[in-house]
């Protein structure tokens, strides 16, 4: 029975169907270059620019791949509606400018993993530059902290735009303590609130690089965490300063390399799509 569906499904397709990711055999991470933040004040972080070899922020956006399924973490600052062909895109806002080198869901496809196919969706938190193609991934299951969605529909509904669909997308309202997305303890989406009501970040075990935290926005900058104040605009800096100290306690215990998502230098060692580090 399940193979004649199976036979039925292939047949059903399309002969054009874009090419399909193989299964893999053991955890990796892709890591997309979705843009950079450049023109930032550091003091809002605590810290002195005369102190910093820069303070341009990197976005990555991540794509989880194990063998029981892929979790998508993190969707840019710009989304691929704004791209015209293949010119990058740079906007704006005031003394900041974002921008983007080329649109995410053509370089997923690319990999096999067209974002109907992809099993979970979850950002760091909500900011515009973790959710710039959320609503790409409604059809996803979304993992998310009960404060962090409330947050999220109840600022105004031009701020909602870039991830209003995943209001009716299968969600899983996560606890406050360790989530096992694939229950073999290789992916754990941890609780870390205080930049958000419910930022939350994701701890991983790799077969060859071992185990790494991705950090959302915990820290932006490598210097904050030798800083012993929050940052200026934090949604609870107590809250922050708990969290931090809650993931430094789990740095140390469990070795992990720290991957700050807005720092450059993290993400110019690592490798980048269509490599992945495993
Ligand atoms: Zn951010």
């Amino acid at each position: 029975m399940a193979v004649s569906l199976i036979v039925f499904a292939m047949a059903a397709k399309p002969s054009f169907a874009q090419k399909k990711a193989d299964p893999v055999k053991s955890l990796r991470v892709y890591l997309f270059d979705c843009g950079m933040i450049k023109g930032l004040n550091p003091s809002e972080y605590q810290l002195k620019k005369e102190d910093m070899k820069s303070t341009d922020m990197v976005v990555p956006c991540y794509l989880i791949v194990h063998p029981k399924g892929t979790l998508m973490w993190d969707v840019g600052v710009i989304p691929d509606s704004a791209f015209k062909g293949d010119a990058p895109v740079s906007q704006s806002h005031g003394s900041v400018t974002l921008s983007s080198p080329k649109p995410l869901l053509p370089q997923l496809a690319a990999l096999g993993y067209p974002p109907e196919d992809i099993t979970y969706v979850a950002f760091s938190h909500y900011h515009s530059d973790h959710t710039a193609n959320a609503n790409a991934f409604a059809g996803s299951t979304w993992l998310v902290h009960a404060a962090e969605r409330e947050a999220m529909f109840t600022v105004k509904p031009e701020q909602q735009s870039a991830y209003d669909r995943l209001k009716n997308s299968k969600t899983v309202l996560l606890p406050n303590t360790d989530y096992d997305v694939f229950g073999d303890g290789t992916v754990i989406v941890k609780s870390a609130p205080g930049h958000t009501p419910g930022h939350q970040v994701l701890a991983l075990k790799l077969p060859k690089t071992g185990p790494v935290l991705i950090a959302g926005d915990l820290w932006h900058y490598p210097g904050e965490r030798s800083v012993n104040q929050a940052p200026k605009s934090e949604a609870n800096r107590e809250q922050t300063m708990a969290s931090r100290a809650a993931m430094e306690a789990f740095l140390k215990q469990s070795g992990a390399q720290l991957w700050i998502e807005h720092d450059p230098d993290t993400f110019n060692r690592l490798k980048k799509a269509p490599d992945y580090n495993q």
